[in-house]
């Protein structure tokens, strides 16, 4: 029998990628497809998988959707209630969780507590919620796999892997390296930072993302939300968990154990490839990924993060030492940032300097419920685009 799909922000770079690997396979079917404001993309996406249920986050759009979607068999909701409802319908199997940023939180908290097979995209929603987030998963019995490409790589590395990251025993693990490929600035000089344009910014080497994340990719804060992510996932002391720049993106992390064994995930840089692995897990499918041919790559390289150029690096590794509110600080100060870079408001230097400034201007405390971080992820943003309005760009 097929498993029953929700993907969660079809319409991006991730939920695309999903699509397309569910394409080749009879025993997944999409259950629902959800978008914010992209109702063409879902109209195609809709008359290709008949989806029993289609949301468009943006209730003015719904009528449209209805419109474009009449006679077919897909009944159209809306707004975040709709994209809860999808989440956590008892006939939903899989959510891939991939709306970028905050907006995903309630949606993939839902998947978490209504018990889901969670594949997840959406980093955010974990490092804002953090222990609240993980607690959940224990208490639903969901089951959460990684899909970013390092964490997945380091779900693969880990001997106890049975489709479930909660609760791996450490004992034997010395570290785990983080790899990052230091997004397309690596080598620009600094004094260049300042004028970097957001299609600079969003065209990464190797990658093709949505532009928040490949923002994220080019300042590393990305790395940074991946440190709190992976300390989460892997119940890691942050001390044990390291970051390793490898520009090629073919060595995806490793997880060295006591003895000295280091064991890598290498693979070519397409996100099919951990969408396939946890669509399927513990088996493997086909992810329509050519073969990786080692001979005819680029010599791999590796080198030490130069936390000096990108700040936004060690502004993580501070939040995920702090703990508590401190990563969903960081996350909203970041959204709000990379939202006034990528419309013109702030420049590229100074992303850092605002999402520092909402750092020390808030103080971190415990998280004992969602109306904690959520209360805070709001004066984050306040707080930064008051700074962003001050800052002279
Ligand atoms: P994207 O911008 O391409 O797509 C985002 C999706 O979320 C779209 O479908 C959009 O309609 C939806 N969305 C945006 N705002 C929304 C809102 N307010 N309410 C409801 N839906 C909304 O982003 P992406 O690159 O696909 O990234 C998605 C997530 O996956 C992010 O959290 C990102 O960090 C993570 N991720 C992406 C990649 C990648 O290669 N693209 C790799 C690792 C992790
Ligand atoms: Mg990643």
């Amino acid at each position: 029998m097929s498993r029953l799909v929700t993907v969660l922000g079809s319409t991006g770079s991730i939920g695309q990628s999903t699509l397309d690997v569910i394409a080749r396979h009879s025993s997944y079917e999409i259950f629902a497809l959800t978008a914010n404001n992209d109702v063409t993309t879902l109209t195609t996406q809709c008359r290709s998988f008949n989806p029993r249920y289609a949301v468009i986050a943006n209730s003015a759009l719904q009528k449209e959707l209805e419109v474009n979607l009449k006679g077919s068999k897909t009944i159209v909701l809306a707004g975040e209630e709709g994209l809860e409802w999808v989440a956590s319908h008892t006939e939903a199997d899989i959510v891939m969780a991939a709306i970028v940023g905050a907006a995903g939180l309630r949606s993939t908290l839902a998947a978490v507590n209504a018990g889901k097979k969670i594949l997840l995209a959406n980093k955010e929603s974990l490092v804002m919620a953090g222990e609240y987030f993980m607690r959940s998963v224990r208490e639903s019995g969901a089951q959460l796999l990684p899909i970013d490409s390092e964490h997945n790589a380091i779900f693969q590395c880990l001997p106890v892997s049975q489709g479930h990251v909660v609760g791996v025993s450490r004992d034997d693990v010395r570290r785990v390296i983080l790899t990052a490929s230091g997004g397309p600035f690596l080598d620009t000089p600094l004094g260049q930072f300042g004028d970097i344009t957001p299609d600079q910014a969003c065209r990464h080497p190797r990658w093709k993302m949505g532009r928040k994340i490949s923002v994220d990719s080019a300042t590393l804060m990305n790395k940074g939300l991946e440190y709190i992510e992976a300390c989460l996932l892997f119940n890691l002391d942050p001390a044990q968990l390291q970051v390793l720049v490898h520009p090629q993106s073919i060595l995806h992390s490793m997880v060295e154990y006591t003895d000295g064994s280091v064991i890598a995930q290498l693979a070519n840089p397409d996100m099919r490839i951990p969408i396939a692995c946890g669509l399927a897990w513990p088996q493997r499918i086909e992810s329509g990924v050519r073969s990786l041919d080692l001979a005819s790559e680029a010599p791999l390289e590796f080198r030490q993060p130069d936390l000096e150029r990108f700040p936004c690096l060690q502004l993580g590794i501070d939040a995920a030492k702090a703990g508590g509110t401190a990563p969903a600080i960081l996350n909203a100060a970041n959204e709000t940032a990379v939202a006034g870079f990528l419309e013109g408001r702030l420049r590229f230097n100074k992303i850092h300097c605002v999402i520092q400034q909402v750092i020390s201007k808030i103080p971190c405390e415990g998280v004992t419920s969602l109306d904690i971080i959520q209360d805070v992820d709001q004066r984050a943003r306040k707080l930064a685009n008051d700074l962003i309005v001050k800052t002279n760009i």
